[in-house]
């Protein structure tokens, strides 16, 4: 038994030896890949398929009548290319403005709309509930989702439908605006300024604020943000017990978290921001927690009463805060942070 134990590792040994030399000079992730940690690959896959911004050159034509550009800028070289027909026969457009902007309303706005990612671009799609705050909000094993409003994600909490099915992520909005430009003209801004966006993954924000005209997102007057913290941010000894490699990968760092803050602050035009926070674990340094609200404390708009954080934990008040903190009642087992969610 042991002479033949002996005669396999003689014949097998050469052959393994340079199957690591093969793999070691010619493919290096095959050995690496069962040490790459779950979070590195999802975040390699969002940074493959994350959105392009927009171009910072002018569109050769914009999709706003020129009417919006100054003579002398219509009149120069570089104005935009293309004709608008007059659309007289129409008998929306026969109307007087102020009651196609009550229609434009019923259409496009006082809506929620869920923004979500998917490969290389956003999608959104309107709120199935009447209000956001009667938007189920679950959890799905990996972060804060409303899967049962929009559909469902994948590992890399990207937009995937539902058993395979081709169905759009354009809330039925795009027919409506791409109808006219005159339509489209007067009725966009109704779109960004009277609905309620609502964003579930913190590049998503990011992603939309760079995706769409500054002008456009300085519209936007209603703010719905969920964030599952599922690592113990601003708090290094956490990470360092918890983690082989203490280093988060984005959109879960520290750094995306402060990012999305800076957005949020510098929107001129907020009237209402709702931020659901859940974080199993809870913070037991008082200090981790003030590091965590810190970004928050720059948002200036709206006023604290239109700007409520509820948090999945317990702790102390933030009595200076420009916020309204909103914390459970009972914290006591996960079970109750759940009724509480
Ligand atoms: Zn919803």
């Amino acid at each position: 038994m042991r002479a033949s134990s002996l005669a396999i590792s003689i014949v097998c040994g050469p052959v393994v030896c340079c199957y690591v030399v093969f793999a070691a000079c010619f493919c290096p992730g095959r050995l690496q890949r069962h040490t790459e940690s779950d979070d590195k690959k999802r975040f390699e896959r969002r940074q493959k398929v994350a959105p392009r911004p927009l171009p910072i050159r002018p569109p050769e034509r914009c999709l706003t009548l020129p009417a919006c550009l100054s003579e002398k800028a219509a009149r120069s070289a570089t104005a935009p290319k293309g004709k608008t027909f007059e659309q007289t026969q129409s008998r929306l457009l026969q109307l007087p403005l102020e009651l196609r902007r009550m229609i434009y309303r019923e259409v496009l706005g006082d809506k929620t709309m869920h923004i979500v990612l998917k490969e290389n671009r956003l999608g959104h799609l309107r709120c199935k509930a009447p209000s956001s705050i009667e938007c189920p909000l679950g959890y799905n094993g990996r972060s804060l989702s409303r899967e049962c409003c929009w559909g469902t994600v994948d590992s890399a909490n990207i937009w995937c439908p539902r058993n395979g099915e081709r169905k759009r992520t354009d809330g039925d909005i795009l027919p409506f605006l791409q109808s006219c430009r005159q339509i489209y003209s007067e009725s966009i801004d109704t779109l960004y300024s009277t609905n309620t966006f609502s964003f579930s993954d913190l590049d998503c924000l990011r992603y939309f604020s760079c995706t769409i005209l500054p002008s456009r997102f300085a519209l936007i007057t209603m703010l719905d943000v969920e964030w599952c913290m599922s690592w113990p941010i601003y708090d290094t000894t956490a990470q360092n017990l918890l983690l082989t490699n203490p280093a988060l990968y984005p959109p879960n760092d520290e750094a995306t978290w402060e990012a999305t803050w800076r957005i949020i602050a510098d929107m001129p035009s907020l009237k209402f921001i709702r931020a659901s926070l859940l974080y199993f674990d809870g913070f037991r340094d008082t200090a981790c927690e003030s590091k965590m609200l810190a970004p928050l404390f720059s948002v200036t708009k709206p006023d604290k009463e239109n700007f409520e954080v509820h948090v999945s934990w317990g702790g102390d008040e933030f009595p200076d805060a420009p916020f309204t903190l909103l914390r459970p009642m009972v914290r006591d087992t996960l079970s109750s942070d759940d009724e509480a969610w």
